[in-house]
């Protein structure tokens, strides 16, 4: 858990799903569920302009009786984007989610756009990392009670 985003990055990848602002909330909904992803992000001239989430087509879009077809995704989106550095720590990220009541983190570095990180992504390290370490203690008794 003491280990820093990045690494979860080099195995995840670097892939950032994209659109521009002026596309309609229906058009980011369609590339959402052709993406199968639960966010995404959105880039005015290759600068970070905000996010946009399935919770936000619950809320924000549905539950506020707006046309998808009539609005932009600019218009609806969340532009005071909470974003993370590499270094941060996978223990700290997985605090943030909890504090900040969201599942969707870009990773920024020197001010570019390295990765998103989601909490699935977290919630997977961490499950192959108990089943990584029960292995090992498994092998070390094993190992440690020669017959
Ligand atoms: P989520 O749980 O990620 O679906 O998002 C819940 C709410 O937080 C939605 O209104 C999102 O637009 C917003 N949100 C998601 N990720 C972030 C983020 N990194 N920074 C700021 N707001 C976010």
């Amino acid at each position: 858990m003491n280990v820093p985003i990045s690494a979860l990055l080099q195995r995840k990848g670097p892939a950032v799903h994209s659109i521009a602002p002026h596309l309609s909330i229906f058009d980011a909904v369609a590339e959402m569920n052709r993406l199968r992803i639960g966010a995404i992000v959105i880039l005015d001239s290759g600068k970070l302009a905000g996010i946009f989430t399935e919770r936000d087509v619950l809320h924000r879009v549905v539950g506020a009786g707006i046309d998808p077809k009539a609005v932009r995704v600019s218009e609806i989106m969340t532009r005071n984007v909470l974003t993370i550095a590499p270094e941060t720590t996978i223990e700290e990220v997985a605090a943030l989610f909890t504090e900040k009541r969201c599942r969707h983190l870009p990773v920024v570095s020197n001010d570019s756009l390295i990765g998103l990180i989601s909490i699935g992504d977290i919630s997977r390290w961490v499950a192959d990392a108990h089943r990584a370490e029960a292995e090992h203690l498994k092998n070390y008794i094993s190992g440690g009670f020669p017959t």
